[in-house]
């Protein structure tokens, strides 16, 4: 019997640790990464807020439950072996409100159901003494929450697959898919790979690459910008660990919260206003391709007409530094608007049902020759590894029957 070749599309950390794992299983066969940028984890991988999720936050029983918990682990293991430092610092999210006090609940009891260690409810005053500069009227206390830098551990997953004989090739855009015959014929603009199964892990893109393939044209992803302020250096004293607020139920998006780095930077946000570039992160960058697809999507109206009154709220704190420091003094009072500098933005790829719903949980579409990564949001940098498996499954249970 002969190995199979297989290639994924995309260098992400999905797509790596896909690669990864198929040459684990399969040692010997000829697996290879294809990435459009000159690098690896140019994308969402490289700009994100580099949290090690907990599992705190998601649906038990969910894709996302499942997998954030087994991969966090693993990535903390990965990362040992490989030399990438994990740092970790601990989380409170802040009730400030009493309305607030039964959310925190709920993230207790799905921590607890997820099997998040040490997860425990705190009051001020062990909020105090865990960040002495955070006021609060409850807390919901992570322990293990950790810092890492994605971009290190997607170049450690790159060296890893080539020392297990795979191969990541960087400049390769994917720019048709033909699932017809008997392989997959991946067209680049230089030559056309062939191969007996290929994997879609193309983040933003992924929409796209999937209807290439002949698979269904929804979910589409819609991009969610989101910016970051840093503290000056001088007040990064402010804050110790990760600090977040209770997040706004039916939304994904955790909130403007606060994140000490691996490097001692202390970020503030990211926000999430939609954003009219999938790949622009110069502020304002639109591109027409993808506005006129945003704008022909059913769903984004849907969208828009369900959740205007949060998407309003983050367009106008995106506006205003003033409003966006409201946010953050809710929880964090020291905190004054000289302390603040600009410090980059990343783009999320959120999949939208046609239906306007943002769909929260991880979603692969598979069918013979083919698998495709159709919604990684977050934690799924965190949960890459434990993502990987599943794929590798649907790989080996469908893609290659
Ligand atoms: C602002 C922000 C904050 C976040 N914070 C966290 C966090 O703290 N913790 C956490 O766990 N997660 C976080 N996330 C989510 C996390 O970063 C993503 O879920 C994860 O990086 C997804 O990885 P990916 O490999 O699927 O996508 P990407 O990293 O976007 O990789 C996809 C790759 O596919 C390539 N590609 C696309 N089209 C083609 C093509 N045609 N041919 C070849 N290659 C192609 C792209 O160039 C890209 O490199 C955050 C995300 C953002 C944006």
């Amino acid at each position: 019997m002969t190995s199979p070749s297989i290639a994924v599309i995309g260098g992400g950390i999905v797509g790596l640790a896909v690669a990864r794992e198929l040459l684990h299983r399969r040692p010997g066969s000829a697996v290879v990464a294809l990435e459009k940028e000159a690098a690896v984890g140019r994308h969402q991988t490289g700009h994100n807020s580099g949290v090690l999720h907990s599992g705190v936050y998601y649906q038990p029983g969910s894709l996302r439950a499942r997998t954030c918990v087994a991969g966090a682990t693993m990535l903390a293991d990965f990362c040992r072996d490989h030399g990438v430092p994990v740092t970790v610092c601990g989380k409170v999210i802040v009730a400030t409100r009493p309305d607030e006090l039964p959310r925190l609940e709920e993230l207790r009891r799905r921590g607890l159901a997820n099997g998040v260690p040490g997860v425990s409810l705190i009051g001020p005053e062990r909020l105090r003494e865990l960040e002495p500069h955070v006021v609060g009227m409850a807390g919901l206390h992570v322990p293990g929450a950790a810092v890492v830098d994605f971009s290190a551990v997607a170049r450690a997953l790159a060296a890893d697959i080539h020392d297990a004989g795979g191969e990541v090739r960087c400049g390769v855009e994917v720019t048709s898919i033909d699932t017809s015959g008997a392989a997959t014929v991946l067209g680049t603009p230089g030559d056309s790979v062939r191969v007996d199964a290929a994997v879609i892990c193309a983040g933003l893109q992924s929409d796209r690459l999937a209807r290439l393939a002949g698979a269904p044209s929804t979910p589409r992803i819609v991009p969610f910008r989101g910016d970051w302020l840093a503290l000056r250096p001088d007040r990064a004293n402010l804050v110790r660990g990760l600090v977040y607020p209770v997040p706004e139920p039916g939304l994904p998006f955790l909130g403007v919260h606060a994140t000490r780095g691996p490097d001692g930077r202390v970020l503030i946000g990211p926000n999430a206003v939609l954003a009219l570039a999938r790949e622009g992160y110069r502020r304002g960058a639109v591109d027409r391709r993808d506005l006129g697809e945003l704008l022909a999507y059913p769903g984004l109206w849907r969208l828009l007409a369900r959740h205007w009154r949060s998407g309003a709220a983050e367009l106008l704190r995106d506006r205003s530094r003033r409003l966006l420091l409201r946010s953050l003094r809710r929880y964090l009072p020291e905190v004054t608007p000289d302390d603040l500098r600009p410090a980059g933005c990343g783009i999320r790829a959120q999949a939208v049902s046609p239906g306007g719903r943002l769909i929260d949980d991880f979603v692969l579409w598979s069918r013979p020759r083919l698998v495709a990564v159709r919604n990684a949001p977050s934690p799924a940098a965190t949960a890459a590894l434990a993502i990987a498996q599943l794929v590798a499954d649907e790989v080996e249970s469908v893609a290659l029957r």
